[in-house]
């Protein structure tokens, strides 16, 4: 049966890239709402096409879902989770080509959102089309959540997840993307860290004064400051909110040997970000625990009063500071957003206001999940390397809702992308190469899954 699907792909790259290229060339904006809705029917046309059932399912508040099912009457049931937006193609004039054009340039196709992620949707699409083609059925029975607004932090997706628990249900989910390094090789991940978005605002007079008034009015850019202090200790680079630290989970000794088994390129590493050490000098695995294992409290912006050219004396009337928290399994991020109320409160800071911006859990899948091996494996027949693994990545995304709170090994890394790709950035690009391995990839995963 695999055979006859890999085949049928070689046979068919042409179109495949074709149906590829008439998806990228539909604009998908969630943060401008341009062609989102005219995008989620397109989607759910060409999963009817190679034979999925398809829905588009409102979700309150945000973009539709294309949901999408396939029941082969298997035992075992395989859910991709993928995104139909794309990020905002601004700045324009850095694109070699246009970003909605689909071009085909030195063997690389180029568009936004061609790697992240409608390239990973149209290869699991065209797997699936290869054994319905070529097998009249497929080797797994197949499910598709297809979000909208994942570029703009998945805001309402949990509502869908919640909702539809039971239509969900499958034996492991595959993650929206992956990309080859600099030497081929795919890099696998289970699990990712969770967000806490904050923003803090300190005010004070009702107006910016003249800084002579300094004598005798207080100055929140001051006390602003001065409240961030109390959060971390430089020292140790811990967190200093009372109870930050309770919930975090150590790695076990079977996470510690595959970091150790895949180490931070330091040296490359440093180079590219232009530093000669990293934080409190870490290394080796020390370096990778922290980098995974810990949460972090991080000042992403802070503003207050006259930052143009030359002077302006003036006191400012307020100061703001917006932080993310990236956290770790068991942290939750409501529960830090509390904890950090409380601990500006008892440090005589309950006048600054917090809000909450945007938050998602941490999630990790069990490395002993079925799918795990099949992963692999798969990735050695498909890439002929050995792929790089690691427990978890340090972003976040929704992956805590499968993972976490439907209880399903969710892998990250099966994808069309590679290093070079630029998702987010101008002229995001994929490989042809890698579009039709990825392809490869999932009919091999597809058939090896299925076998149980
Ligand atoms: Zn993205």
């Amino acid at each position: 049966m695999v055979e006859k699907a890999l085949n049928y792909a070689k046979q068919h790259e042409e179109q495949f890239l074709e149906d590829l290229r008439y998806l990228v060339r539909q604009p998908s904006i969630a943060a401008q709402d341009k062609g989102v809705k005219e995008t989620a029917e397109m989607v759910k046309k060409m999963m009817e096409d190679v034979g999925v059932q398809a829905d588009i399912v409102p979700v309150e508040g945000g973009q539709p879902v294309v949901y999408g099912h396939l029941d082969a009457g298997r035992s075992r049931t395989l859910l991709f989770y993928d995104h139909y937006d794309v990020q905002p193609p601004e700045p324009l004039d850095e694109w070699s080509h246009p970003p909605f054009g689909g071009e085909v340039h030195d063997g690389s196709l180029y568009a936004r959102g061609v790697s992240d992620n409608k390239g990973n949707i149209v290869a699991r699409l065209k797997a699936i089309e290869a054994f319905i083609k070529t097998a009249g059925t497929v080797p797994v029975n197949i499910k598709f959540v297809i979000e909208g607004e994942e570029e703009i932090g998945s805001v309402n997706f949990h509502k869908f997840v919640e909702a539809e628990r039971a239509r969900l249900a499958s034996d492991a989910v595959i993650w929206e993307s992956g990309s080859r390094d600099v030497s081929g090789r795919p890099t696998i991940t289970f699990g990712n860290k969770g967000i806490c978005y904050i923003q803090l605002d300190c005010r004070g007079a009702n107006q910016d004064l003249h800084s002579s008034r300094a004598a005798i009015v207080e100055n929140p850019a001051w006390r602003l400051v001065q409240a961030l202090a109390t959060m971390k200790d430089l020292e140790t680079d811990r967190c200093l909110v009372g109870g930050f630290y309770d919930d975090v989970l150590p790695p076990t000794a079977r996470e510690i040997e595959m970091m150790e088994k895949n180490p931070v390129d330091e040296k490359e590493t440093l180079a590219q970000l232009g530093l000669r050490g990293f934080l409190l000098e870490l290394t080796g695995i020390e370096l990778s625990k922290k980098l995974l294992y810990q949460p972090t409290c991080t000042i992403c912006g802070l503003w207050s009063g006259y930052t143009g050219q030359g002077t302006k004396t003036v006191m400012p009337k307020e100061a703001h500071a917006k932080i993310d928290h990236r956290l770790v399994p068991n942290q939750t991020a409501l529960d830090i957003f509390e904890k950090v109320k409380r601990h500006l409160a008892k440090h005589g800071f309950a006048d600054i206001q917090i809000q909450l911006l945007s938050h998602e859990d941490p999630g990790q899948s069990s490395l002993d999940a079925p799918i795990v091996p099949v992963i692999l494996e798969t990735a050695r027949t498909t890439y002929g390397v050995e792929p790089v693994v690691n427990p978890r990545s340090a972003g976040s995304g929704p992956m805590y809702l499968f993972n976490r709170l439907l209880g399903i090994a969710t892998i990250s890394g099966v994808g069309v992308g590679y290093y070079k790709s630029g998702a987010h950035a101008p002229d995001e690009h994929i490989r042809l190469e890698d579009y039709h391995k990825g392809i490869e990839h999932v009919i091999r995963i597809m058939a090896e899954f299925g076998k149980a």
